[in-house]
């Protein structure tokens, strides 16, 4: 069993490598943009509460994400490795996460920042929302700008609290999606 975190701005490729490790590995990913968005789809009260601050770039309440990820790992599915997709987004959801995953007696095997060059990632984020057959309202130039500073203000603090337990291992995500994933299967002795 493998359970990993994959962390980069929006557009670094974290759902790409997450969905090629999940085929390749069996593992299971778990995109909290992705559980969102579902339960916006499905018109839930926790979809309401959510709709507007996704579409804004902002981020979710972290007692919100936190709640949905301790229900799913509690799912049978999760037993076979997780990859942590677009979570722990904050200090406060790193933490939690730890707590979550001591508590059940199981283990992180690898934290992976992949790095990018943010300047050619508006491009690929703007790439996507014309080539994808799912409109996303936050793939917009605009919104893309506050998710890229909600990022930084919120999100890049966690690499130093995994970086100083000597936890952080950094991937080229410039390089072709192949590339990246081979890189991600080394750190992680596959
Ligand atoms: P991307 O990977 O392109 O940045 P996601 O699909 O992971 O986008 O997330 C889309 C939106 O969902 C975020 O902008 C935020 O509003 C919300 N969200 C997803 N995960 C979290 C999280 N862990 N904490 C807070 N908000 C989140």
């Amino acid at each position: 069993m493998i359970n990993l975190i994959l962390i980069g701005p929006p557009g670094a490729g974290k759902g790409t490598q997450a969905r090629i490790l999940e085929e390749r590995l069996g593992l299971q990913q778990l995109s909290t943009g992705d559980m969102l968005r579902a339960e916006i789809d499905a018109g839930t009260p926790l979809g309401l509460r959510v709709k507007d601050i996704m579409a804004s770039g902002a981020l979710v309440s972290d007692d919100i994400v936190i709640d949905i990820i301790r229900k799913r790992m509690a799912e049978p599915d999760c037993a076979k490795g997780v990859i942590f997709d677009g979570f722990p987004r904050t200090v406060a959801q790193a933490r939690a996460l730890d707590e979550m995953i001591i508590d059940a007696g199981l283990k992180l095997n690898a934290v992976i920042q992949i790095v990018v060059d943010e300047a050619k990632l508006i491009g690929r984020v703007l790439e996507r929302a014309n080539t994808s057959a799912e409109k996303r309202p936050d793939d917009d130039p605009d919104v893309l700008k506050k998710r890229l500073s909600a990022y930084h203000a919120q999100t890049a603090p966690i690499l130093p609290y995994y970086e100083t337990a000597g936890r952080l291992q950094k991937v080229d995500g410039m390089q072709p999606i192949e590339f990246v994933a081979s890189q991600i299967k080394t750190i992680l002795g596959r």
